[in-house]
């Protein structure tokens, strides 16, 4: 049977202050995650139901199956029963198709929850993504408490998957102001079957729910760098020049913690290196100001959909003492990547004596990074 998800990207988002769908989480929109998972979940068509929020968003994606587009209704009802009736068109044979409904802010769904509900649809004519109740449940009618016993409560979330001509005739015959396709897909006289899908498959809804994804998709990166002491160069770490008899050598300003750092940021988001970015064959990175160069990258990771998060660094040089400079150095990099100076860790070791930064021939640095 022909698998079809018809992905729900048409809500209002007022309540987070932006557009939760199409604010990029970690690199990609909820609906660029929601899309991953369906296909990856056996979605062989997509139908995308936007709004004009939404609709430039979804233009942009590069969906790789066979997909359409169109605009959503006023309610969420009007919207599945359009996304519906364009999965008939779209299907090979929409009397033997399955169509999986699916709510694009519910973006941390696993493919295996997708290819699960698929798989429930196709030998038991349902497949719902749900949740048992484990919490204790209480009803409470002004000073009246109740308790609600809990054994057989579930939540619904998404997927919610039917066979396609099943679902669409109970929407056609149906009540289309209900908030979820179960309720109508019993009105019609069907018995839905529940998937049991994990509490990690939540939706977006409020800013907890947001920051909680954010947690989950948090992504790290390392870097090293070292460069060669020379007499006749300026020391400059971390965009702070530093008074000592000599420099670090290289193209740019060699600002060795600043290169670490960098290598940190794009590796969290496996992009390029530095030395890929901004080669030291290329003259115009001569002499370059490495801090500049650092604002660079931080708006290459904008344009990925990424932003930093949190650094830790360590510089390795035996001379000369870096606890002066250290808090106009977080300063500096605080600002260049846009959080705060309590989100950048720096510290300084020597080596006592050993390896080549303690006889003073380099200074090296390595740095972690997280990016969201
Ligand atoms: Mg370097």
């Amino acid at each position: 049977m022909e698998r079809i998800a018809v992905l729900l990207c048409a809500g209002h988002a007022a309540r987070m202050g932006f557009n939760k769908l199409t604010q990029p989480l970690a690199g990609k929109t909820a609906i660029e995650r929601s899309m991953d998972a369906l296909i990856a979940g056996g979605a062989e068509k997509l139908v995308f139901v936007v709004s004009p929020d939404t609709e430039k968003t979804v233009s942009l994606l590069a969906c790789p199956v066979a997909h359409t587009v169109i605009p959503g209704g006023d309610t969420r009802g009007a919207s599945v029963r359009a996304g519906l009736e364009a999965a008939a068109i779209l299907a090979d044979n929409p009397k033997d198709a399955l169509a999986a409904i699916h709510d694009a802010a519910r973006c941390m769904v696993k493919p295996e929850t997708v290819k699960a509900c698929f798989d429930s649809a196709a030998s038991k004519g349902s497949g719902i993504a749900a949740v048992a109740v484990v919490d204790t449940v209480f009803r409470t009618e002004g000073d009246t408490l109740t308790l609600v016993p809990r054994d057989g409560l579930w939540r619904m979330q998404t997927p919610q998957t039917f066979q396609l001509q099943k679902i669409l005739s109970a929407y056609r015959g149906g009540n289309v102001s209900a908030t979820d396709d179960v309720s109508i897909y019993r009105e019609a006289g069907y018995s839905p079957v529940f998937v049991p899908a994990g509490e990690g498959n939540f939706k977006l809804t409020t800013q907890a729910d947001w920051l909680r994804a954010e947690r989950e998709l948090t992504r790290y990166g390392t870097g090293f760098d070292t460069h060669c002491l020379a007499e006749g160069r300026k020391l400059i770490l971390g965009g702070v020049e530093i008074p000592f008899e000599k420099g670090l050598l290289g193209h740019s300003d060699a600002d060795v913690l600043a290169h670490a750092i960098m290598d940190a940021l794009l590796g969290a988001a496996a992009l390029p290196d530095i030395g890929h970015l901004f080669p030291d064959k290329d003259p115009a990175f001569e002499g370059a100001d490495s801090m500049e160069l650092m604002e660079r990258v931080v708006m290459l990771l904008r344009e990925k959909g990424f932003r930093p998060a949190q650094i830790d660094a360590t510089i390795i040089a035996q001379r000369p003492k870096m606890a002066p400079h250290i808090d106009a150095m977080r300063e500096n990099i605080a600002r260049v990547c846009g959080i705060g100076v309590d989100m950048v860790g720096l510290k300084a070791t020597t080596t006592e004596g050993m390896n080549d930064e303690g006889r003073g021939l380099c200074i090296s640095a390595s740095a972690i990074a997280t990016v969201i």
